[in-house]
């Protein structure tokens, strides 16, 4: 690895114990990847030649008829609804995203609209479609589904994330099923998920994965499916997707990065992530108040990750301001704390460099060492930190 930039940039050098977090930088690029943009820079490329190839790439691994890359898994559900919208109406593709008379009402059950960052169905509208939901949060069936399919139905729309609802909805097979019989294409968000043929098995006509992701690809989004849907991708380049293009270097760099997935050392990794989880277990094991759990992935992925519950009381600080300390002065280390509310953060090992699995179990056993030696609880009320971080938010620069 080559000299860490971010001294120089007066940037601090965390640790990212989160997860792929695009908050962070998402992840650590793969040499493949690496080496092959540095290549890519300096080249002039037929575009369309170099798109086709990297069609070939995604076609080969995730079993779809054709690939098309995007600037991110974000814009790639913007340019596969608009796809699903225009076809290969240049006219249509240029007008987008007026809609004129075109099919605009994109179905998703309502236990999956969430937020990535973003609200995921702001990334339909921004096509100029309108999000139809289907269901309630806590459940969604078959014939709601069916019933909201109407002539507008450009496309269906179905997430697949830990962030999701995660029971009593319509499974993606049922799904599919449903939405073929009535001729609407189904297009899957599988932004952070590792099985690269799972989804367009299960019938959806159009996948997107997150090239930046588990992929340690550029930032990117990788789309596969149907040839003419991603003809119709493609074309979206004429329209709304060119603010959303992708250059020569995040091509070529996805590319690459989808290639060496296919020799990737999954089990060394795998090895080398449970040594870490192992790592700190030990190192948290008889800690007053911690209580250290491997757990699997919710969605399936060959990871599992270590669920670490404060008791407060014994370790006198909550999950939430142990995880901001450890977050803090010259050594951060930044846990996953989508749920700390609950009083557990999880430390998540697949971005890990060499070595810093020791730093973390360092700094937990630093940190909660210090708090040990405190006479009261320390205890922010956690609707206070939820607003200081709004706050902190609207002062960005500052
Ligand atoms: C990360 C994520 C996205 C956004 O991915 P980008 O490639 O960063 O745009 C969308 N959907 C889900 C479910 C995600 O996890």
């Amino acid at each position: 690895m080559s000299k860490d930039i971010r001294p120089e940039l007066g940037l601090r050098q965390i640790v990212n114990v989160s997860g792929t977090m695009t908050t962070l930088g998402a992840s650590i690029a793969v040499p493949q990847a690496i080496e092959a943009m540095h290549r890519s820079l300096p080249q002039f490329f037929e575009m369309s030649a170099l798109h086709r190839y990297a069609s070939e790439v995604i076609a080969d691994l995730t079993g779809g008829e054709a690939g098309f890359v995007t600037a991110s898994c974000a814009s790639g559900i913007t340019i596969r609804v608009a796809a699903a919208m225009t076809g290969t109406d240049l006219l249509a593709i240029e007008r987008l995203p007026d809609a004129g008379t075109l099919k605009n009402e994109v179905l998703m059950l309502s236990g999956h609209m969430v937020s990535f960052g973003a609200p995921v169905e702001q990334m339909v509208r921004l096509a100029g479609a309108r999000v139809i939901p289907v269901g309630q949060a806590t459940s969604s069936s078959a014939y709601q589904l069916a019933g909201s399919i109407t002539d507008r139905t450009a496309a269906a729309l179905f997430v697949v994330s830990h962030h999701v609802v995660d029971y009593a909805q319509v499974p993606l097979k049922t799904f599919a099923e449903i939405c073929h019989a009535r001729g609407v294409p189904v297009i899957v968000d599988a932004a952070s998920e590792y099985d690269l043929r799972l989804f367009l098995a299960q019938g959806a006509d159009l996948v997107v994965y997150s090239g930046h992701k588990f992929l340690g690809g550029p930032t990117s989004g990788v789309v596969a499916g149907s040839k003419q849907l991603i003809r119709a991708c493609y074309l979206q380049n004429r329209g709304i997707g060119r603010g959303m293009k992708v250059g020569k270097e995040t091509i070529i760099g996805v590319s690459a990065a989808l290639t060496a997935w296919k020799t990737r050392d999954h089990a060394g990794i795998r090895a080398r992530e449970r040594a870490a989880l192992d790592t700190w277990v030990a190192a948290l094991a008889g800690r007053p108040g911690v209580t250290a759990t491997i757990v699997p992935d919710p969605t399936n992925n060959p990871l599992d990750r270590l669920k670490v519950t404060i008791d407060p009381d014994e370790a006198r600080i909550t999950a939430w301001n142990l995880a901001s300390r450890l977050a803090a002065g010259d050594r951060p280390v930044i846990v996953r704390d989508h749920e700390i509310e609950h009083g557990h953060f999880f430390l998540d090992p697949c971005n890990l460099h060499p070595q810093e699995e020791h730093l973390v179990a360092e700094r937990l056993l630093e940190e909660l060492g210090k708090a040990a030696l405190s006479n009261d609880v320390i205890s922010t009320p956690i609707e206070e930190v939820w607003l200081e971080r709004e706050k902190a938010i609207l002062n960005w620069p500052d």
